[in-house]
């Protein structure tokens, strides 16, 4: 198996984003973050509050197009001007994996003329060519995993289940192959609700017991 995926709850992010806080208001004194979003936009929301900083704004970098498959480089969406010269910055995203986005992310940044920059993740990847200055859990890239944070659940599963259903399957099935391609144990009532929801947005079709994809993307 190469590829494995990891469900990952509200209380483990609480978790992480605590033991960051704590890590960071050790020993900086942030005027500002900037999220780099999709994926900081929570992490860094929490931060704000735990770390008492009203001032918080993003920037937008793109890299994964599809779950898991690296579309080409990463780049950042027309950021414009911050307006941060002399501020101390803390930039937050929730995870370095390959680290170029958070890597081009700072290199923008710091010729906008910031007093000071530091960059926090959850997690960080041992792969990654940029090492973050804070990070809550270090990950050795032989364990590596895909994350499926809670605010990309839909997003993650619905990429996940494109690649398990091939014709018409039960849901026993379906848990299974999740489980052997992916290594992911997703609880039955959730996978239910998900599964529910995807027939209901026309993205997956149920008939009698069976799912199967909708006949114009098979
Ligand atoms: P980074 O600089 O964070 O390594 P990448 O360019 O590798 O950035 O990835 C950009 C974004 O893709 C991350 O911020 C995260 O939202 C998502 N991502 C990358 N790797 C993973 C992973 N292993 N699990 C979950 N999400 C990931």
């Amino acid at each position: 198996m190469d590829f494995r995926a990891r469900l990952v709850s509200w209380e483990q992010i609480d978790k992480w984003c605590e033991n960051i806080r704590e890590k960071v208001s050790n020993s900086y004194r942030p005027d500002m973050i900037i999220a780099l979003a999709r994926g900081g936009l929570v992490p860094a929301r929490v931060l704000a509050d735990m770390l008492w900083i009203k001032d918080l704004i993003s920037v937008k970098t793109e890299h994964w197009g599809i779950t898991a498959t690296a579309s080409g480089k990463a780049v950042l969406k027309d950021p414009g001007n911050l307006n941060i010269e002399g501020k101390r910055v803390l930039i937050v995203d929730d995870i370095t994996d390959t680290g170029q986005s958070m890597k081009l992310a700072y290199d923008f940044i710091m010729k906008q003329k910031p007093a000071e920059v530091r960059t926090v993740t959850m997690l960080h990847i041992t792969r990654s060519s940029f090492i973050p200055d804070f990070f809550s859990e270090i990950v050795d890239e032989k364990n590596w995993a895909w994350f499926i944070f809670p605010w990309n659940v839909y997003e993650d599963l619905d990429n996940l289940l494109s690649r398990v259903l091939k014709g018409r399957m039960t849901f026993t099935q379906i848990e299974n192959e999740l489980k052997d391609q992916f290594n992911l144990n997703i609880d039955s009532s959730l996978l239910s609700h998900i599964l529910d929801e995807f027939r209901k947005a026309g993205r997956i079709v149920q008939e009698d017991h069976t799912f199967s994809k909708p006949p114009e993307s098979q």
